[in-house]
């Protein structure tokens, strides 16, 4: 008898072993930077992200309809491909639809669920940002609801904040929290898909106040805008490299270092980044500034 329960009880295991090495398996072999719509992760119940065509798109389930933060590239085959993969997740409509920042790969189809009935959610800078940039000018579905720095939605039974900290990958950057499910959305502002952050110098220099806000948050999962989940660890260990960096900078610059030698006086690859020149003149500059 106690044979038999032990036997079920590793079998109970190991099954569960399974399931566990499978879903990360199946993230760990996702190309996150497909062209085409490639599949749909679930990250925990009522929560879901499409990958492929264009930046991770996450969907939160309601009673009342679905949350979606972020639409892909413009493209109608992406778009119809967007809209099979939430089909496949639930039958009722995208109520709301939230944008991490006014690039082309996360609101290229906002349009296609303003037409069923959505209302767009951005930050004003975001909006202003995405009317006055080339790339994105021209793409329709705008935020109609707008804010400043923080927004909270609450909607069948689920709560999304968003939040505005600090400049980042762009000047529009929101950080989409889920916190009845310890989730964040934090797109660009992390690299995952490239080892080096897409965040320029200028906004280098204040990016640990952005970290801060991030860690702040009650999570202990999060996305990037490519890439599989991530752990709360993994995004302290992003700020730790960060304070590591703009350290290392800092005491360059105090040794005496120039826009022009501050690169090959401060050591990065150690921390695996490989920015370049550009980067570090910007750094320079604001913190000259300061
Ligand atoms: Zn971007």
């Amino acid at each position: 008898m106690l044979d038999k329960q032990l036997l079920t009880t590793s079998g109970l295991i190991a099954f569960l072993a399974i399931g566990i090495v499978t879903a990360e398996a199946r993230q760990a072999a996702a190309d996150y930077n497909s062209a085409a719509v490639e599949g749909t992760i679930e990250i925990r119940p009522d929560l879901y992200f499409v990958y492929g065509g264009g930046a991770n798109a996450v969907v939160r389930v309601t009673p009342e309809g679905l949350i979606l933060v972020d639409t892909k590239n413009p493209n109608p085959e992406i778009s119809a491909a967007l809209l099979r993969e939430i089909r496949a997740i639930s039958d009722l409509p995208v109520r709301y639809v939230f944008n991490t920042h006014h690039h082309p790969d996360h609101i290229g189809n906002n349009q296609t669920f303003v037409d069923q009935g959505a209302t767009v959610v951005g930050l004003e800078a975001l909006t202003n940002l995405w009317a006055s940039d080339g790339r994105t000018q021209d793409i329709p579905g705008q935020p109609t609801v707008t804010f400043e720095r923080d927004y909270s939605l609450s909607f069948g039974g689920a709560t999304v904040e968003a939040h505005f900290y600090a400049p980042g990958h762009t000047g529009g950057d929101t950080i989409v929290h889920f916190p009845d499910l310890r989730f964040v959305m934090l797109s660009d502002t992390v690299g995952y898909a490239r080892p080096t952050p897409g965040i320029n110098g200028t906004n280098a220099a204040g990016i640990l106040t952005l970290y801060d806000g991030i860690l702040n948050l009650e999570f202990d999962a999060a996305l990037a805008g490519r890439g599989p989940v991530m752990t709360r660890a993994e995004i302290e260990a992003q700020r730790s490299k960060w304070e590591t960096l703009l350290g290392r900078v800092r005491e360059a610059i105090d040794a005496g270092a120039t826009r022009d030698d501050l690169m090959s006086r401060t050591r990065q690859g150690d921390l695996g980044w490989t920015f370049n020149e550009g980067f570090y003149g910007q750094l320079y500059d604001v913190l000259q500034a300061d």
